[in-house]
């Protein structure tokens, strides 16, 4: 694999501009090169700081009835707490339990995780994005999606992220720390506690929030793991309705090929060429489109899931109809699905989202190279909590109403 890091870092014509083959418009050949992909270096490893103590959702089944083992007591408690975590009771509500017992237990396998800071809802309370308070003061935020089939939770893997791609807020803001496997099954399982309480259930979990989930691949596989597992030892979701978004880390694709897990990867494109790639998602400069496509498909392949292609528009940044054409030849005949998503306004960006004439065409092109091809909707924007507008802040970014619910 060549390493073309360096050459990003330094581009060699920022900021030229050039006309747009078709268009007659001209665009920045580099947008943002010299500004952001030069400065905001790529982070692959967290620092090793932060992590919350050992949680039961942290360990598999075995760990667990080593754990409550560990602690003088019979194996089998590890099943009843489970049980109770995964189905969102709290502490009061193990009445199977002595009271001692509960204590003991509750104290050593279920620590404090994430307490929630504030919600704020919009689409009528369809949507709502929790902001959430991590024992060392880290903040993250997910957010719960109700339509009317499904309900989604989309989770955080990552405090911040280190990707640092341009257009996201999220990777504007660097990566803090990785979030534990137990802090992340917890968004779902608060999710889930949310839902159950009025009549509904959690059906979908996408890895959309903040962070790059293959930069915490233990960890997100294993939350993975508990998501899927049946109850006692996990929340009994259908592998299928989890979606794993990555930017394309070749090595972890490749090593979730190989879990046997049934789920959808979704691999955030942007660019069908690595000129635009580079810039737009930093990390292509480690694994090129080529590649990234290579390893992708592989994991079709592999499972039979169709690939998701996540492509944000942005207007005369990668919405030329020529790069519709490009993108279609790179997928025509395989098992894929393109989301375009029209570009989220973050702050301080000058971008925005491509007219709906220029969409319409992108999406027309697709089509008729005989590529699946749907333009995801905007939920949460109001709240900041769509797609790469997660950054976690106390600001006053916020102008929908707030409502405040503690838990703990
Ligand atoms: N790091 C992973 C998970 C984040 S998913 C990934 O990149 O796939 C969030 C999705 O929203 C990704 O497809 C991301 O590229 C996209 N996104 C980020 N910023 C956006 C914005 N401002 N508007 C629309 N989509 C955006």
């Amino acid at each position: 694999m060549q390493d073309r890091a360096h050459s990003a870092q330094t581009p060699s014509s920022p900021g030229k501009v050039r006309k747009v083959r078709g268009t007659g418009r001209k665009v920045l050949a580099r947008p943002y090169a010299e500004r952001t992909v030069s400065s905001l270096p790529l982070v692959f490893d967290a620092p090793k700081r932060g992590l919350p103590p050992r949680h039961l959702a942290d360990l598999d089944p075995a760990g667990r009835r080593e754990a409550v083992a560990a602690l003088g007591e019979k194996p089998f408690r590890a099943e009843q707490l489970s049980r109770h975590y995964f189905a969102g009771h709290d502490v009061a509500q193990m009445t199977d339990l002595a009271p001692a017992l509960r204590d003991l237990l509750s104290a050593d396998l279920m620590p404090p995780l994430l307490t929630r800071v504030r919600d704020v809802e919009c689409d009528d309370g369809a949507t709502i994005k929790t902001l959430w308070r991590g024992h060392d003061g880290t903040l993250v935020e997910s957010v719960l999606m109700r339509y009317p089939e499904r309900t989604t939770v989309c989770v955080s893997s990552q405090a911040g992220c280190g990707m640092a791609c341009p257009f996201c807020a999220t990777g504007q803001a660097g990566l803090t720390r990785n979030l534990s496997t137990a802090e992340i099954v917890d968004q779902v399982v608060d999710a889930a506690r949310t839902e159950a309480a009025r009549g509904g259930r959690v059906s979908n979990v996408v890895f959309m929030g903040m962070g790059e989930p293959m930069a915490n691949y233990a960890r997100v596989v294993a939350a993975v793991r508990r998501m899927v597992d049946p109850a006692p030892h996990g929340l009994g979701l259908s592998q299928r309705n989890i979606v794993v978004s990555t930017v394309g880390l070749v090595p972890a694709v490749h090593k979730l090929t190989q879990e046997g897990l049934q789920v959808t990867l979704a691999l955030s494109l942007h660019a069908p060429d690595d000129e635009l790639r580079d810039t737009l998602v930093p990390v292509n400069t480690r694994w090129p489109v080529r590649e990234v496509l290579e390893a992708a498909f592989g994991f079709t392949r592999a499972t039979g899931r169709r690939l998701s292609i996540e492509y944000a528009l942005i207007r005369d940044v990668n919405d030329q109809p020529w790069r519709a054409d490009l993108l279609a030849r790179r997928l025509a005949g395989k098992l894929v699905h393109v989301n375009l998503i029209p570009l989220n306004p973050t702050p301080g960006s000058e971008w925005d989202a491509s007219p709906k004439v220029v969409e319409q065409e992108f999406v027309r092109r697709l089509r008729a190279a005989g590529v699946n091809t749907t333009v995801r909707d905007t939920r949460g924007r109001e709240i900041a909590g769509a797609c790469g507008q997660l950054r976690a802040s106390h600001d006053a970014e916020v102008t929908a109403p707030v409502a405040l619910r503690s838990r703990r």
